[in-house]
C-alpha cells in the first residue's frame, strides 16, 4: 500500500449509490472540488438538495455497464454486490482506481481514517485489514488534537515564507524551523500554539513592526476570504446555562447558530448545537482528561486572533459568564485590543442544579439571602477570604459554594467553629441538570463523609442552609421515567425529542451526516441509549456507536422491524423494537418500561 494525497480538484469523479455511505464519499470528494457524479435509482435527502445546489450531479438510475470507464476516480456503495461488483471491473480493468465500501476485495484502493486541522491532515489505515481499529484510532486522534492545529499550520506557512526570504544556508534554515516547533508545540500534550509576533521576530532576528503587518490581523480565515478581510470581528461571551443544553438562552442559541468560531470550555460543551456546520471552528479550551488546562492568556489571545480574522466569535462558557467564569478577565482584555463585544448571560449552575435536586435557594419565611461563593480561593491562604464567621451567624439564608469538592471539610470547619448549628441543612450536587446527576443530602457537619462515601467529584456544588429539607419533597428531577438517560436521537425526530425530554432524558439531536459539532456533545457526557427510526440512521449511527462518550452495550430503540433487523445485522446489542405506528407518548412509555 502506498499513500498518497490526490489532487481530485476538478476531476471527473463517480459515486454509485445514493444511502448513507454513498453520502459520505461524495461530500468528500464535493468538498475538495471534485466534479461529482452520483448514479443510484434513489437517494438520501441531503444528496438530493447537494443536486439541487449544483454542488453534483446527480443521475436517478441504475449504473450502466462500463459507465466507470470515463471517471478518473470511482467509488461504489450500493448494497448489491453485484452492481458492485461490476463498477470495479469496469474501472479496474480499465486501469481506473476504484473503491467498493466494506469489501476490501472489490478495492484497488482504501480510504485511510482521517484528521483535519485546515491544510494539517492526518491519515490513518491498516491496508484494509482492520477498518474497526482505524475508526477508533481516528476517533482517539480527533480528540487528541485540538483546532487550534490550523492555526498553527498557518503560521508555520507564513513563517517559512518568511524564512526563506531570508535566504539563508539549509542548516540555518533547519535550525529556525526547530525554533518555531520546539517552542510552539507541546509533545506530551499535543497541543501548539500560534507564536506573538514578538516571539518570531526575535526568531528572526527583525524588528517585530516589520512582522506586524503580516500578522495575525491578515490571517486569512473562511470569512475572511469571503469578506475580503474587511469585516470587523465580534465577540460573544455567552453563558451555556448548568449542563442541560435546553437551559442555554434564546439569543445565546442565536449567536451559536450564526458563529464562525466557537471556543467553547468543557463544561460549556454539551450545550453546542449539534447542528453547527462542519466550516464552523471549534475550538476546545478546557481541561480534558490527561491533558493540561489553557492557560487563560492563551484564550485571551485566541479570542483575539479570530476576532482579527473577522469572525464572528462565541466564547461559550458554563453557567453565566460573569459568575466565577473568568468572563471579566476575557471581556478587559478583548476591550484592551479594540475588539468589539457583547456578554449574554446565562443560567449559573449554583441556581438551577439546585432546582433540579429540589432546592429552592430562596423560600419566603426560610431564607431570604442567597450567597454564592467559590469555595476553591476562600480556602486559599492569599487572596480574599470569605468571612465565613458572618455567615455562619446568618441563619436564614442560602449559601452555594462553586468548586467547593476538595475545599468542603475546611469550608464546613470554618463555618462550624464560626457557631453554625451542626444540623443545619447541607447538600452537595454532582453535574446539575444533566443525566448523570447525583445528590448527596445531609447535615453540614456530616457532609464532608456523606460526600466521599458517594464518591462525588467535581463539578459540582454544595448548599447549605434550610431550605434543603424540602429537597426530597420537591425532587421533581429524579421522578421523571427517563431521568438519567441521554440519549442520541436523529435530529429529524424532534416531536418524539420533545416527548423524551419531557420525560426526563436528555437529548442529543444529532444531524446525518453527523457533524463535528454532534461529536464534541455526544463525547461531553456519558451517552446511554440511543432511538433510530430507519436503516439509514442505523448507518449513520453506526459510525459513532462505541465512540467517545457512548457508554458498553448502550442499548438502541428502534422503530420498526426493518430498523431492528438492520441494527442486529451490524451487531448492535441490546437492541429493541418498538412498534412503527406507535404514537410518540406510547413510545415513551415503551422505552420507560423496558428501563424500569
Ligand atoms: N460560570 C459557571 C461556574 C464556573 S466555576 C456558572 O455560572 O455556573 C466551575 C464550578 O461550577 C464547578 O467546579 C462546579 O462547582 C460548578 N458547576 C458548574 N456546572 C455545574 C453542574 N452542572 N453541576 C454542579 N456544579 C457545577
Amino acid at each position: 500500500m502506498y499513500p498518497v494525497m490526490l489532487d481530485v480538484g476538478d476531476r471527473a469523479c463517480l459515486v454509485v449509490g445514493g444511502g448513507a455511505v454513498a453520502l459520505r464519499k461524495a461530500q468528500g470528494l464535493v468538498e475538495e472540488g471534485a466534479r461529482v457524479t452520483v448514479v443510484a435509482p434513489e437517494v438520501v435527502v441531503p444528496l438530493a438538495t447537494m443536486a439541487e445546489q449544483d454542488c453534483l450531479r446527480l443521475e436517478r438510475r441504475r449504473y450502466l455497464p462500463g459507465e466507470a470507464v470515463s471517471y478518473a476516480l470511482v467509488f461504489a456503495a450500493t448494497d448489491d454486490r453485484e452492481v458492485n461488483s461490476k463498477v470495479y471491473n469496469d474501472a479496474n480493468d480499465a486501469g481506473i482506481w476504484v473503491n467498493v465500501a466494506d469489501d476490501p476485495e472489490f478495492c484497488s484502493f482504501h480510504l485511510p481514517g482521517r484528521i483535519r486541522r485546515g491544510p494539517l491532515q492526518l491519515a490513518i489505515a491498516s491496508a484494509g485489514e482492520a477498518p474497526f481499529a482505524v475508526r477508533r484510532l481516528r476517533q482517539l486522534f480527533d480528540r487528541r488534537f485540538g483546532a487550534e492545529w490550523a492555526e498553527w499550520v498557518a503560521a508555520a506557512s507564513r513563517y517559512r515564507d518568511r524564512v526563506y526570504a531570508l535566504g539563508l544556508e539549509p542548516a540555518e534554515q533547519e535550525a529556525l524551523f526547530d525554533r518555531f516547533f520546539s517552542s510552539t508545540v507541546n509533545s506530551e500534550t499535543w497541543s501548539a500554539r500560534v507564536p506573538t509576533a514578538a516571539e518570531e521576530a526575535d526568531w528572526l532576528g527583525m524588528p517585530v513592526d516589520h512582522l506586524e503587518h503580516n500578522g495575525p490581523g491578515e490571517e486569512t480565515g473562511p470569512a475572511a476570504c469571503r469578506d475580503g478581510g474587511e469585516r470587523a470581528g465580534f465577540v460573544s461571551l455567552v453563558g451555556a446555562g448548568p449542563g442541560c443544553p435546553g437551559l442555554l438562552s434564546v439569543r445565546g442559541r442565536q449567536r451559536l447558530e450564526d458563529a464562525e468560531a466557537v471556543v467553547y470550555d468543557r463544561l460549556a460543551a454539551p450545550a453546542l448545537p449539534c447542528s453547527l456546520g462542519p466550516e464552523v471552528e471549534l475550538h476546545p479550551v478546557g481541561k480534558q482528561a490527561g491533558s493540561h488546562p489553557i492557560p487563560q492568556e492563551e484564550i485571551n489571545a485566541l479570542l483575539v486572533r479570530l476576532a482579527r480574522r473577522g469572525l464572528r466569535v462565541v466564547r461559550l462558557k458554563g453557567g453565566d459568564p460573569y459568575v466565577f467564569g473568568r468572563g471579566g478577565e476575557e471581556a478587559e482584555v478583548l476591550d484592551a485590543e479594540g475588539v468589539a463585544f457583547e456578554v449574554i448571560p446565562g443560567i449559573t449552575s449554583g441556581v438551577a442544579a439546585m432546582a433540579w435536586a429540589g432546592i429552592p435557594v430562596t423560600h419566603r419565611r426560610e431564607a431570604v439571602r442567597l450567597t454564592l461563593l467559590t469555595a476553591h480561593e476562600a480556602v486559599k491562604s492569599d487572596g480574599p477570604q470569605v468571612r465565613w464567621d458572618l455567615l455562619a451567624q446568618d441563619r436564614n439564608a442560602t449559601i452555594v459554594g462553586y468548586m467547593g469538592v476538595t475545599a468542603l471539610p475546611e469550608v464546613v470547619h470554618q463555618l462550624l467553629g464560626g457557631g453554625m448549628d451542626p444540623s443545619t441543612p447541607a447538600a452537595m450536587v454532582e453535574q446539575g441538570t444533566t443525566a448523570s446527576q447525583r445528590k448527596v443530602i445531609s447535615t453540614i457537619a456530616e457532609l464532608p463523609d456523606a460526600v466521599v462515601a458517594a464518591g462525588l467529584q467535581p463539578p459540582a456544588l454544595f448548599a447549605i442552609g434550610p431550605t434543603i429539607r424540602h429537597s426530597d419533597t420537591l425532587d421533581w428531577f429524579s421522578r421523571l421515567p427517563l431521568a438519567g438517560q441521554r440519549l442520541v436521537v436523529p435530529d429529524e425526530a424532534a416531536v418524539l425529542a420533545r416527548r423524551l425530554e419531557a420525560a426526563g432524558a436528555e437529548i442529543v439531536p444529532v444531524p446525518f451526516p453527523v457533524t463535528p459539532a454532534a461529536q464534541v456533545v455526544m463525547a461531553a457526557l456519558p451517552v446511554t441509549g440511543c432511538v433510530v427510526t430507519s436503516a439509514a440512521e442505523v448507518d449513520w449511527i453506526h459510525e459513532e456507536r462505541g465512540g467517545p462518550g457512548w457508554i458498553n452495550e448502550a442499548p438502541s430503540w428502534c422503530l420498526g422491524q426493518e430498523t431492528a433487523a438492520r441494527a442486529r445485522e451490524r451487531g448492535w446489542r441490546p437492541v429493541y423494537e418498538l412498534k412503527i405506528d406507535m404514537e410518540c407518548n406510547e413510545l415513551v412509555a415503551g422505552i420507560a418500561d423496558r428501563l424500569r
